[in-house]
Order: C-alpha cells, then structure tokens, then sequence
C-alpha cells in the first residue's frame, strides 16, 4: 500500500499523540504509525504530566514560576543538558495543560509527589470517576487520540514502522507493515520519531546502560518499546545521544503478590532503618521519599540493593497514630493484620521479604551480617533515646526505636520507568548526524531524545517524563508541519 501525507509520525505513546494533534491544527496531513494495538505507549500506566504555570495552578495561587523551576531544574542537572531545550520545554508546559484541559483532559489538580517536591504533576482525573491511581493517563490519551481523529489523523495501529526513508540528504518517508504482513510505504515531507525508547530491549539496556536485567536493575519493560526508533534513525545517520534508565528505587516485581506488596510496603517507605548487606546503614532514610534519589543510594551498595526493616512495635505505633508519608501512587497503606499478612508474603516470596522473631534470625533469612546489624540496631537505638541521630542527622519525627519482639525486612533493588535517549537532537528538536547538522525532515519526541536528566530523574519536579514526552511532542509536531507546509 502507497499512501502520501504532509507529516509522518512514527508511534502513538503521549509524544506521538501530541505531535499529531499539534501538526494537524497547524494544517497539516497528517499520519501515524503505531506497533501495539492500541495508543498511549507506557504513559497509559502513569497518571500525569508536570506542567508549571497552568491555569490549574494559578487557580491554587501556586507561586512557583516557570523561571524558578527552570533555574531548580538546571541546577540540579549542573546545566549538563541543552538549556535551550529545557528552556523550551518548561516555557511550553504551562499552556500545553491548559491546551489538553481545552481538548476534554480533566485533571484532578497540581500534586506534589512526596512533602520536598514541588506541585507540578497534573495527575489526570479517570474517565470513570475513580481515584486517580495507576493507569489514570490512560484517559488523557483517549482524548487525545479522539482530537487527533476529529482533525482527521489517520491512525495505523498494530502497524510498525521498520525504516525510514531519505532521499537527496532529505527525510521523505516511512515503511511500515501491518498486521497482514503487508507493508506500508508513506511519502511524506516530515517524520516525528518518538518510539519511547528502549526498555524492552534488555541487550541495549546492557549494552547502553551497564545494568543487566533482573539481577541489577528490574525496571518496566515492554516488549513494543524496544529502541526501534533510535535504530531507523542512526541507520540513516542520525548521531548517537546519551543514553541511561529512568531510574527509581523500588521492589522488584513479585509477579501475582504485586499489589499486597505495594500496600504493605508503604509501612517500609516511612524512613526507618535501611541497611546494606554488611549490616551498615545508608543514608538519611527520609531523603528515600525521593525515589530517583534512593536508586543512587542502592546503586552503592553491594549487589546494588538495600534492608529496609521494620518491627512491631512501630507497627503498632503507625496503627495507633498514621503513617508520616502516603504514598502518591497508592494512597496511605493498609496495615491492618500486618504480622499475618507479611508473614504470608514473606513465605510466597522469600527472596524479597523477611519476617522473624529476632534480628539474629532475620540477618541469617535476609542474609545480612548479623554481627553488623546488631551494632547498627543498637547504635540507632541509642540515637532514638537521645533523640539525635549523630550518623546522618535525620529528623528527630522519624527516630523510632526497635524495641518489638517480631522484625521484618524487605528488600529494595533499583527499578524504573523505562530509558532515557538514545537519539540526538538540538534545541529544535532537528536530528542531528554526528556533525551535529540537522537531518533535514527529521524531528524527535518524547523518550527517545530524553536526555536531559545528567544521570537521575528529577523528582522534586514530578511529571517530568511524561512532561517531556507531550512537550517535545507537541513541539515537534508544530515545527515539523511548519517545515512540511513550506517545503517547496
Ligand atoms: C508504571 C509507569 C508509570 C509512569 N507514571 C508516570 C507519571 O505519572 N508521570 C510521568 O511523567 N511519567 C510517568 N511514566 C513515564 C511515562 O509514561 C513516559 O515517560 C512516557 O510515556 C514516554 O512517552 P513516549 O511517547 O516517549 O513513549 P511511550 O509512552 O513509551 O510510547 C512509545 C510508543 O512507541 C510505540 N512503538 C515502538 N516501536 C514502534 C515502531 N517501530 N513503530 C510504531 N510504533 C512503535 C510503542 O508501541 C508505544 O506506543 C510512567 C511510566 C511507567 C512505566
């Protein structure tokens, strides 16, 4: 099949998505190849976008402005990114909230992500009504998908794109093949690559990253987003950009025992003792709220993985007066029949979680030095009597002795949202080859030329993957029409 159009658009996840919508109300044609069967790519399991100045915020009189989490931002990545891409991004992302609320998104309001965060995730309402929990941007795609198709995209799902075209040093089409095995040839004056990357693809992840999964790293992976778009494009020369994991610290998945894992594991994420497997403690354990943050403190340790521990006692006392922290995903864990329950777990997945009727016996089950451990115990004891933690100075609220009968520890490994680059563009998005000219014809989006982080996620501004992703999408599908609509 030979098809023509203004703009090609290789995949549906939220940066292909914005990037159709945006090159179509600038008047242009407009196609998009996409390999699953539905759209919406990994944003589909998130819950929202950062934005900073929407109309949402200004309505909460939020006083953060754009300047000001630009500055937070590029300070806390050493500038070592394109400013000017950063620039762009964060100038646009006030009014791309407001663009997604004017084409139907609902959002239930500007989050934080944890207490040191700032309130920039726009955390979208579910279509049904419900708490916004996992999956709640399924519905921002809907509605985006449903303007896409108002404006006359064509759409061809279950359709991957394998090459893209280029004659005369310019960018001129797709080929694709569909379900049926036949293949799909689009001409077209522009293409927007934004294929989300490469976490399915666990050779590259080795390969680019240095992590090997399942024994260092156990990040979400997704067998359609597996560097597809990075490889058409260093095919036809397009240079390499900088390449890592959208790290999180995290447990492993433990497959069907996933959600009673999350809930009782909300108790383990409340700054309590957290130890490697010498018996030593790692950091301030209230600085892990920050989830990015606590992938670097396990990517010390040996085996990168850490012993967050808990007992009854503290237990009993989150019974009596709360958690400190919720979390931002799950809402405040149910700890009700906590000793029955993560006895339970504990034996369904006795690689991940311990329980025990001394720390002896839980150091020789969890296998963490034991003579260590009782050191470290009584050391933070000692800091609990005096109300002073002399180690890692951590606020006295978090000091809680271990003084119970029953212990109980779970480990923590790195995990992950996906990867982070492999594509290089500059400040217009423009592919550039490795003489960093443009590709002419040639724009990313999305994850795929996500490489603005230095190493760790920006959490304290959260919202910023799937924030880049609509973005540079949205950017990239205007100047993408802009160079179709004027190409002679
Ligand atoms: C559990 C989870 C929760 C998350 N929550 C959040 C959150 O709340 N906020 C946030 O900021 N970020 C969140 N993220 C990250 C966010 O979802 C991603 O950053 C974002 O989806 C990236 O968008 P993208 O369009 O670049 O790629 P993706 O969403 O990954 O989409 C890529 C698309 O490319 C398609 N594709 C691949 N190869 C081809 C091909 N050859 N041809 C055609 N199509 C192809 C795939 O099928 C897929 O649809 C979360 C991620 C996960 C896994």
């Amino acid at each position: 099949m030979k098809i023509t159009a203004d703009v090609g658009i290789i995949a549906a996840g939220p940066a292909g998505l914005c990037a159709a919508v945006s090159a179509a109300e600038a008047g242009a044609s407009v196609v998009v190849f996409e390999k699953a069967n539905n759209v919406g790519g990994t944003a589909n399991m998130g819950m929202g976008p950062f934005g900073v100045e929407s109309r949402i915020q200004k309505a909460a009189f939020s006083n953060l402005t754009k300047e000001a989490a630009y500055r937070k931002f590029m300070d806390y990545v050493h500038w070592h990114t394109d400013a000017r891409l950063v620039r762009e991004y964060f100038w646009k992302s006030g009014d791309t909230i407001d663009w997604l609320e004017d084409m139907g998104v609902k959002f239930v309001g500007a989050l934080k992500m944890f207490p040191d965060s700032e309130a920039t995730w726009h955390v979208v309402q579910p279509e049904d009504g419900s708490r916004p929990g996992p999956r709640a941007a399924t519905t921002m795609n809907k509605v985006v998908y449903k303007r896409a198709l108002e404006l006359g995209v064509k759409f061809f799902l279950e359709t991957p794109a394998y090459r893209i075209l280029k004659e005369d040093g310019k960018v001129c089409g797709i080929l694709a093949r569909n379900a049926e095995g036949e293949e799909v040839e689009l001409r077209c004056k522009a293409v927007v690559v934004a294929t989300g990357g490469f976490c399915g693809n666990l050779e590259m992840i080795k390969e680019y990253t240095g992590y090997e999964y399942g024994k260092n790293i156990f990040q979400h992976t997704d067998h359609n987003i597996i560097g597809d778009g990075i490889r058409m494009v260093w095919e036809i020369g397009g240079a390499k950009g900088r390449m890592s994991i959208e790290a999180t610290g995290g447990r492993a998945s433990v497959g069907d025992g996933d959600m009673e894992a999350a809930i009782l594991s909300i108790a383990f994420a409340q700054a309590n003792l957290t130890v490697n497997k010498q018996g030593f403690r790692v950091c301030d354990e209230s600085i892990m709220q920050n989830s990015s943050v606590a992938a670097n403190i396990i990517d010390e340790q040996p085996d990168k993985k850490v012993f967050n521990l808990l007992d009854e006692s503290i237990i009993k006392r989150y019974r009596r007066s709360g958690m400190p922290f919720s979390s931002s995903v799950i809402g405040a864990g149910n700890i009700d029949d906590f000793d029955v329950r993560f006895t339970k777990l504990a034996e369904l997945y006795p690689e991940h979680f311990f329980a025990a009727d001394s720390l002896e016996e839980l150091a020789d089950k969890a296998g963490v030095d034991k003579k260590n451990l009782l050191e470290t115990v009584e050391e933070y004891n000692d800091a609990c009597d005096i109300n002073y933690d002399d180690v890692f100075g951590k606020d006295r609220r978090y000091l809680l002795p271990y003084k119970g009968k029953r212990f109980y520890a779970a480990i923590g490994r790195i995990g992950g949202y996906g990867t982070l680059g492999g594509i290089k563009v500059n400040w217009k998005q423009e592919v550039v080859d490795e003489n960093s000219e443009p590709i002419p014809g040639l724009w990313g989006a999305g994850s795929d030329i996500n490489e603005i982080y230095d190493g760790t996620y920006m959490f304290y501004l959260p919202g910023n993957t799937m924030g880049f992703a609509v973005n540079t999408g949205r950017i990239a599908g205007e100047r993408a029409a802009e160079y179709a609509l004027n190409l002679d």
